[in-house]
């Protein structure tokens, strides 16, 4: 049984991975400021007298006795994450600051929670570890995306100067029960409007491609990684590598939701990222995990998950 700090515990990813490790009997304390996250995510856990929340916002030092963390607090969605671009790059660099001083202080592992954003619009696909990506430094999506880069050197710095264990994942576009209905993301986003009978906003022409990988693959992938030796500190990409076109989405949950809405296009934010898709053949054979869930099966369960809070 280990204590476990989740920051950005009460967010999607975060309440899953929490009820994951809590089922393998250990004791989990879930940091949030609830930017993006909600309590209603955890609160199946809050009784439960393993579960702890701290309501406490990461670009401030902080100090528990743990033996790992998973530093996943950051806003994840464009809108979100560029409403406070400041913000948003000091949870990115402060944060990883004052997680990696904690860790080093208690001697805990540590695990980062970086993205595919680091490739930022790739040149290379799908995209391998090894490739060091295409990164606007000064658009709107660099708050996030070089807020993770340097989160990533930060991690990487640690380890080399303090012998930290590290565990650095690059995770690609993640769907499933939990995701707030109003987060902008696009999976999130086609649901809703297809269950409210509203036009499905493609943008752009819906060519861009997104590889999108069901939550409970990932967190296999996450626990996998944080429990492999400590030689293998990533990178790894986390992702699923089927591939499908925006439009292609749109039209699978249309049919799905059997919804009578209609697709509509409206204008492509800057610096969109047209094609992505995850090499996992470190993930393969380091971790021998590869994504299980079908598309179409984890969308199914996501639409069940957003009609219930539709109805409540
Ligand atoms: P989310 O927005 O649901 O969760 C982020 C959580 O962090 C929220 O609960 C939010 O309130 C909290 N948070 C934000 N700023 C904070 C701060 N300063 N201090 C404390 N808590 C703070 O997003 P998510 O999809 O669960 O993403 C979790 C992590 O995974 C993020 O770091 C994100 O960058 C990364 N990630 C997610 C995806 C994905 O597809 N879901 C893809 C790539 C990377
Ligand atoms: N997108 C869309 N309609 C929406 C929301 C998003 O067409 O209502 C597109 C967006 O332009 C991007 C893709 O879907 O090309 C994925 O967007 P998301 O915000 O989910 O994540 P990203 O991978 O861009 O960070």
């Amino acid at each position: 049984m280990k204590r476990i700090l989740i920051t950005g515990g009460a967010g999607f990813l975060g309440s899953h991975l929490s009820e994951r490790l809590l089922k393998e009997g250990h004791e989990v304390i879930c940091l949030d400021n609830f930017y993006t996250g909600r309590r209603s995510n955890v609160i199946n856990l809050i009784s439960n007298p393993m579960f702890e929340i701290l309501r406490h916002d990461i670009c401030f030092p902080l100090y528990v006795e743990v033996d790992e963390i998973f530093n996943l607090a950051c806003p994840a969605s464009p809108i979100h994450y560029q409403f406070d671009p400041v913000q948003t790059t000091k949870t990115s660099v402060h944060g990883a600051i004052n997680v990696l001083g904690l860790a080093k202080r208690v001697k805990a592992k540590i695990f980062q929670a970086s993205t595919s954003e680091v490739y930022g619009d790739p040149l290379v696909h799908p995209q391998p570890e090894s490739y060091w990506g295409n990164v606007n430094p000064v658009g709107f999506r660099s708050c996030y995306d070089e807020g993770k880069r340097c989160a990533e050197t930060l991690f990487f710095d640690y380890y080399r100067q303090h012998n930290l264990r590290i565990k650095v994942a690059r995770i690609f576009n993640t769907y499933g029960p939990h995701m707030h209905p109003d987060d902008g993301r696009v999976v999130s986003n086609f649901i809703m409007q297809a269950l409210q009978g509203k036009s499905l906003t493609v943008y752009g022409d819906g060519s861009q491609t997104r590889s999108f990988c069901y939550v409970d693959d990932l967190i296999d992938g996450f626990i996998k990684l944080m429990g492999s030796s400590d030689t293998l500190t990533g990178p790894v990409n986390l992702g699923n590598p089927d591939e499908f076109t925006i439009l292609e989405l749109a039209e699978k949950v249309i049919k799905l939701t059997k919804s009578k809405s209609r697709i509509i296009r409206k204008t492509l934010p800057e610096d969109d990222p047209t094609q992505r898709q995850p090499d996992i053949k470190l993930a393969k054979k380091a971790l021998k995990w590869k994504p299980t869930v079908k598309l179409e099966d984890g969308l199914k369960e996501t639409i069940t998950y957003f009609r219930k809070l539709i109805n409540e």
